[in-house]
């Protein structure tokens, strides 16, 4: 009899959904995470979760209008089946959480509150104050333990995903070291959740917690799982700069009525206050009147850059401008926005309740993960629709299985059977840009509806195999031992230190070469030089040498073994970068300015293998659902003042 243990790796959001999931269908889980669960990432989401509800449907809102508007997000790019049967999920998913006990926010009336959020004209954001993804993580961390105390769910909190163990083409389990003992050791598993999160620090700083290596999703790059549009990664346009890290500020600032501005005059000394209305240039309202100052991510963070670093507006001259909300009643903003006003009052020591916020784009959030593959469902237009028209009658409804096949075994399946992944490590649902507040939402879609999927492929689609693959597990895990030990070795050596093998400047090189390189403004050029760059990281780091022999509660291995996965990762970044040779989405290359329909309306896919290294190509995608259309926003051309005529002169 084959084991019927399904391995989870990462204990945010998409993964504890998961675990839910795999329990309450009877199989047994082990979860594994470097942190507590509850110190995952997706306790740091603030802002919502997007979902229709009854409230935003008698505004003319529909799923429908959530899934399209989600493809015009992403820029057309996206897997279009699988969006559409999450955004049909979403009213579903927070009506289960309500049921769970997350506090959303309520009306007067009693209705779950709904916020604006980017790129949508719709209030369709369900929120719990400005902490939503503590609240939604604390909810599902409340379900997990109770699986827990049946004895239906492991935990391995505190152990490092090392690689997973293929054998014969599926995969059989995983390898995973102790982070306390340091003891590497092989699990056995009927199939493995991969839901690991983002990649943030590949580009050093970023609003990403600092576990947010990217260095688990390399570990399957490494070992054969493909991973698609690395080169899509999503800079948010509102982040606090920090010299330790960025910090947040989230969209529902925005949301709420934030403004974004500059004063007219460049390097004006005086405070924002003393700045008259008429002598601010509100650059979002005025060039893009429909949506103002809620455009989507990707087009706030160009036109924030555009203004500091090509007109040199930003704030005293610096790269900043200002985010105000003091035109809003105090105890509303507390209400509605505590605790990321906190947020920002601790770490800048200024009341944004009082004086305008100053931001500038950060690194947020990766598009890019590893592909998967999905099962269409039963909606098969006879040709691809046109844009929906905001607030028109969606022209299907909202039924289960319209875009994607419930259950079945392929849904979320990476190209590996029985290896999937789901939550930010999943590059289905963003395609080249991700509206706020639909990542939460594809994070317990992934864990609750394709969870499904993995208990199908253990109960059925499995091949019924005669024995554990013992052999496999032992093999991988003495290899991962022997990299580990090879790690250590190197803390011993006589050698002088040398800052060139150093693991922390490594990493620090690789961070402000990628935020040069691969974020806001691309060109071929530059990418080549970050090329160039990249392979020289990789040579010093092929010489790496640890500052700690310890072989107790190690960190500084587990941050160098990570830093290698990180330039693997950055390697398929900037390569996607250079192969995509058009601008779409958070993906801009000044030297290819339009998007090129024709030839990349395609999934990147990066593959590795051990001689060839990282190699890219395009496959097409599946966009029978919605027909693209050029991707504006209701953005009004600036009207040059007309040159004074002769007349006037
Ligand atoms: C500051 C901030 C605010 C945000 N706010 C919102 C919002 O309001 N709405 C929204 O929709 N989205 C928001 N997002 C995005 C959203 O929070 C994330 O995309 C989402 O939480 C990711 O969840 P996840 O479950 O995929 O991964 P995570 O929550 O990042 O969890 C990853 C898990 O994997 C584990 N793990 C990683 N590597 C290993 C390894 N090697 N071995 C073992 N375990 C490992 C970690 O320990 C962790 O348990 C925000 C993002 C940021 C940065």
């Amino acid at each position: 009899m084959h084991t019927q243990r399904v391995i989870v790796v990462g204990g945010g959001l998409a993964g504890l959904a998961a675990c839910v999931r795999l329990a309450e269908a009877g199989l047994d889980v082990d979860l594994f995470s470097l942190v507590p669960v509850k110190r995952s990432h997706s306790v740091c989401a603030q802002g919502g979760i997007n979902a229709c509800n009854d409230v935003a449907r008698q505004q003319g809102y529909s799923e429908y209008e959530h899934f399209d508007e989600t493809i015009y997000g992403g820029d057309y790019l996206a897997d279009q089946h699988p969006v559409l049967e999450m955004a049909n999920w979403a009213p579903r998913i927070i009506d289960l959480l309500d049921r769970m006990g997350v506090p959303f926010n309520r009306t007067s009336e009693g209705f779950r509150d709904l916020r604006l959020f980017g790129g949508s004209l719709f209030k369709r954001t369900h929120f719990a104050g400005a902490t939503t993804g503590q609240q939604l993580l604390y909810a599902l961390d409340e379900q997990t333990r109770r699986y827990a105390s049946e004895g239906k769910i492991t935990k391995y909190e505190f152990w490092d995903f090392l690689a997973p163990v293929v054998d014969d083409g599926r995969a059989v389990g995983i390898v995973a070291q102790d982070l306390r003992t340091m003891q590497v050791r092989s699990f056995p598993a009927a199939a493995v959740v991969m839901a690991t999160g983002g990649c943030g620090l590949v580009f050093g700083k970023s609003t990403n917690s600092v576990i947010c290596t990217g260095a688990a999703a390399a570990r399957c790059f490494k070992h054969g799982v493909w991973y698609g549009n690395p080169e899509m990664i999503q800079v948010h346009p509102t982040a606090i700069p920090g010299a330790d890290k960025l910090r947040l500020m989230s969209e529902s600032a925005r949301g709420e009525g934030g403004r974004v501005w500059v004063p007219r005059k460049a390097r004006d000394a005086r405070r924002a206050r003393d700045i008259p209305d008429a002598e601010r240039y509100y650059f979002l309202e005025e060039k893009y009147p429909k949506y103002g100052n809620i455009v989507p991510r990707d087009i706030a963070t160009r036109e924030i850059f555009d203004i500091c670093v090509n007109q040199g507006l930003g704030v005293g001259g610096e790269n900043s401008v200002y985010l105000d909300l003091t035109h809003k009643d105090p105890e509303y903003l507390t209400r509605k926005l505590g605790g990321i006003l906190e947020i920002y009052e601790k770490f800048v020591g200024v009341d944004p309740r009082v004086e305008p916020m100053k931001i500038f784009p950060g690194v947020h959030y990766s598009m890019g993960g590893l592909y998967t593959v999905f099962e269409p469902g039963r909606y098969t237009p006879r040709e691809a629709l046109d844009k929906h028209r905001s607030g028109a009658g969606a022209p299907i409804g909202a039924e289960v299985g319209l875009g994607m096949s419930p259950g079945d075994p392929r849904n979320m399946s990476t190209n590996i059977p029985g290896l999937y992944a789901f939550g930010e490590v999943n590059f289905a649902y963003h395609g080249a840009n991700r509206l706020g507040a639909n990542a939460l939402l594809s994070c317990l879609f992934d864990g609750l509806f394709c969870g499904q999927s993995v208990v199908s492929y253990v109960r059925d689609a499995l091949p019924k195999a005669p024995e554990p693959r013992q052999a496999a597990l032992d093999a991988a895990a003495r290899a991962e031992e022997n990299h580990a030990a090879a790690l250590l070795a190197s803390a011993s050596g006589s050698a002088e230190p040398d800052a060139s093998t150093n693991p922390y400047v490594i990493h620090k090189e690789l961070g402000v070469e990628m935020t040069s390189a691969c974020t806001v403004v691309k060109s071929g050029p530059r990418l080549e030089q970050c090329r160039a760059k990249l392979a020289e990281l990789r040579e010093r780091f092929s010489k790496v040498r640890l500052g700690d022999a310890a072989t107790w509660t190690n960190q500084t291995l587990s941050f160098t073994r990570g830093v290698g996965d990180m330039l693997l990762i950055a390697e398929a970044i900037c390569l996607g970068s250079i192969e995509r040779r058009e601008s779409r989405g958070a993906h801009y290359r000044t030297d290819f300015q339009e998007r090129d329909d024709a030839n990349f309306m395609k999934t990147s896919l990066a593959k590795y293998d051990p001689q060839r290294g990282v190699t890219l190509e395009f496959v097409p995608i599946d966009a029978t659902l919605v027909r693209p259309t050029a991707r504006t926003y209701g953005k009004v051309e600036k009207k040059e003042p007309a040159a004074p005529s002769m007349a006037t002169v």
